[in-house]
């Protein structure tokens, strides 16, 4: 049984083949520049390729290099595309309606439309990708997995916000978290490795967006992007938390209105409004190693948020069993996790500085010593969609 999954985002789609007798990935690429002059694709299949300069005007034409390349005589790796029993599509929001993950219908279609305006940025892209797959393969059922769906399980208090209560109900002004997939998948290892389900978990997510949850038996309670993508912690170019007052005192102040303000908090601030070069964590910290006052000042702040979130969420399920990063940055970088487990001793965590230092890229490790452990999970959000896609269409 072979499922192909779809990540489309507003210029790219990435894409995994899976053949879910063993759980294997045997193709793997990204369609890059989608909708612009030149595009390139990536493929990784019997043998890997690279296409530079190619058109790809919309998502239907990016799908179609996709589908060659997989069926492709030399590069490929199945003969037809009767073969690829069901396509899995990563959706951003399906806002209150889903709660997971579901096979794609006409009402569902709708119910993305109608999310538009919640997730403007994420699930424009993600209807394209699923319009060109269906107008490509349209027998083949195809499963919407949601990135919110996993804190559904969040209770009221945790994601009404403070408005008036009836302008919640009219207009669904709440937080709904994402990067959901992740989330449960890492949980899920880190239950599997303890051995036990009835933990209390908190998961740092650390990548360009960058997330945490609380995951209390199993369930998230708590996580910290909300409405949009947003909110929470520091991200490559995303502010993360702000007093919402800034947007009009930025309005006032620098000639931007409402709309620019938004694009500017997204895509300015962050890491890269910190330091001013950079929103690649690699960059910053070669410069904070060189001594880059701005850089130190970008990882402080990315951690110190960091560690927040984690005695927040800690207070919030009344206790910690563990710990997890996953995550580009979570994966990777010794320093982030060094000075986010600094002075969090009073919670049972205590780290390993050798286990912490020695990790691998892709290793699963435990890095504590305390009551409480501390995880490096390398996440794997294209395994669950495929999962949940294979249960659904079976
Ligand atoms: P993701 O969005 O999960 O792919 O993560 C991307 C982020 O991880 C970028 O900021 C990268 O700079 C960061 N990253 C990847 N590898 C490393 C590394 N070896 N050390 C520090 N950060 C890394």
């Amino acid at each position: 049984m072979k499922i192909l999954v779809i990540n489309a985002g507003s210029s790219s789609i990435k894409y995994q083949l899976f053949d879910m007798t063993n759980e294997c990935v045997i193709a793997k690429g990204m369609c890059d520049r989608v909708g612009q002059q030149s595009s390139t694709l990536i493929h990784k299949g019997k043998k890997d390729i690279r296409l530079e300069d190619v058109k790809m005007p919309s998502h239907v034409e990016a799908m179609k290099f996709v589908l060659d390349a997989l069926v492709h005589a030399e590069h490929g790796v199945i003969k037809d595309l009767s073969e690829i029993k069901a396509v899995g599509h990563r959706v951003v929001l399906g806002g209150e309606d889903y709660t997971g993950s579901v096979v794609i219908d006409g009402t569902v279609m709708k119910a993305l439309y109608a999310n538009i305006g919640l997730a403007p940025l994420h699930n424009p892209a993600n209807i394209q990708g699923i319009e060109a797959c269906k107008e490509i393969m349209p027998k083949t059922p195809m499963v919407a997995v949601f990135d919110n769906a996993f804190h559904s399980t969040m209770p009221d208090y945790a994601y009404m916000y403070a408005i008036n209560y009836d302008d919640y109900k009219k207009h669904k002004i709440r937080k709904y978290g994402f990067h959901g997939t992740s989330h449960l998948f890492v949980s899920s290892e880190a239950e599997r490795l303890i051995g036990r389900k009835d933990l209390k978990i908190v998961i740092a997510h650390l990548g360009n967006g960058a997330s945490m949850s609380a995951v209390k038996n199993g369930k998230s309670v708590d996580t910290s992007m909300g409405l949009t993508p947003l909110q929470g912690l520091i991200m490559g170019t995303r502010c993360g938390d702000i007093d919402s007052a800034a947007v009009e005192y930025l309005v006032n102040n620098t000639g931007m209105n409402v709309h620019e303000v938004t694009t500017y908090l997204n895509k300015k601030c962050g890491l890269l409004g910190i330091c001013g070069f950079s929103s690649d964590f690699r960059d910053i910290e070669d410069e904070y190693e060189k001594g880059n006052d701005r850089a130190r000042l970008a990882v402080e702040m990315f951690c110190y948020r960091v560690k927040s979130y984690v005695g927040s969420y800690a207070a919030a399920m009344g206790g910690l069993d563990c710990l997890v990063f996953t995550g580009g940055i979570g994966e990777n970088s010794y320093i982030v996790r060094e000075k986010v487990m600094e002075g969090l001793e009073f919670l049972g965590l205590e780290i390993d500085d050798k286990a912490n230092k020695t990790t691998k890229r892709g290793e699963t490790k435990l890095f504590s010593k305390g009551k409480a452990k501390a995880y490096v999970i390398p996440t794997n959000e294209e395994i669950m969609i495929a999962r949940d896609t294979l249960r659904l269409v079976k």
